[in-house]
C-alpha cells in the first residue's frame, strides 16, 4: 500500500528523557554516523525537502529530535555519532544519550540504521549494531548513498555489509535519497511497525 504524508511536524527536541514527547504514539528511529545522509533519508522518506535540516557541519546536532507523522506516529531523528571534531565533552554526552533513549523508550518499534553504500560499516557503525542486537532493539539496516556506487560493485559491497552485520543480503534495504531507490521498500517495512 502506498503512504501518504499528509502532515510531518516538529514537536521538539530533547538531551534528557524529562523532554521526550508523552508515549502516546508508536515510533521508529534513526541512527547513523555523521553525514551518512540520515536527513535526507528521513526527508525522503516524508516526501518533503526541509523537514530535517541537512547540516553542512556534521556533528552539530547533538538532540534527539521527534516528529509527529500523520498523527499517527513519531519518527526520531537520533544525534549522529563518528564525525571527528565534535568536541570531546559532547561526544561523551552521546552514549548515555542513546543509552537511555534506547534502552526506556517504550513505545520505540525499531531502529533504522543508516550505512553507507559505499564503504563497509565502520568500527562505531558496528558498535552501534552490536549493541541493539545484545539489547533486543528491532534494527532496520539501510545502506545509503546507492547512487554513488557503480553497478559492477553493488554486490560485492552488499556481500561485505551482510557479512559484517551477520547478515543475509536480502536483510539490508539499499537506499538512495537521490533516485529514491529503496523507498517504497523502506516504507514497507516500517508501515507494519507503526501501526497502533
Ligand atoms: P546526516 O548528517 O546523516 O543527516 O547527512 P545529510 O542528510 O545531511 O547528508 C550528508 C551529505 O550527503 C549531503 O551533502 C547530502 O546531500 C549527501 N547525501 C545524502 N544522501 C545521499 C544520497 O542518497 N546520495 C547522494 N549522492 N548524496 C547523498
Amino acid at each position: 500500500p502506498k503512504v501518504t504524508i499528509k502532515s510531518a511536524v516538529f514537536v521538539g527536541s530533547a538531551v534528557e528523557r524529562a523532554g521526550y514527547p508523552g508515549e502516546s504514539l508508536p515510533e521508529v528511529a534513526f541512527a547513523g554516523r555523521s553525514n551518512v545522509g540520515k536527513s535526507s533519508l528521513i526527508n525522503c522518506l516524508l516526501g518533503t525537502k526541509k523537514l530535517v535540516r541537512t547540516s553542512r557541519t556534521p556533528g552539530r546536532t547533538q538532540t534527539i529530535n521527534f516528529f509527529r507523522i500523520n498523527d499517527a506516529f513519531f519518527f526520531v531523528d537520533l544525534p549522529g555519532y563518528g564525525y571527528a571534531k565534535v568536541p570531546a565533552a559532547v561526544r561523551a554526552r552521546w552514549g548515555p544519550m542513546m543509552e537511555t533513549y534506547l534502552k526506556e523508550r517504550r513505545t520505540l518499534r525499531a531502529v533504522v540504521q543508516i550505512l553507507d553504500f559505499r564503504h563497509p560499516p565502520t568500527p562505531d557503525d558496528l558498535a552501534l549494531w552490536n549493541w541493539l542486537q545484545a539489547t533486543g532493539v528491532l534494527t532496520l539496516p539501510v545502506l545509503t548513498k546507492a547512487d554513488k556506487v557503480k553497478k559492477s560493485l553493488r554486490s560485492k559491497n552488499l556481500a561485505q555489509a551482510a557479512a559484517a552485520l551477520a547478515l543475509t543480503s536480502c536483510d539490508l534495504i539499499v537506499f538512495s535519497a537521490v533516485t529514491r531507490e529503496g523507498r517504497d521498500l523502506l516504507w514497507d517495512r516500517l508501515m507494519p511497525l507503526v501501526v497502533p
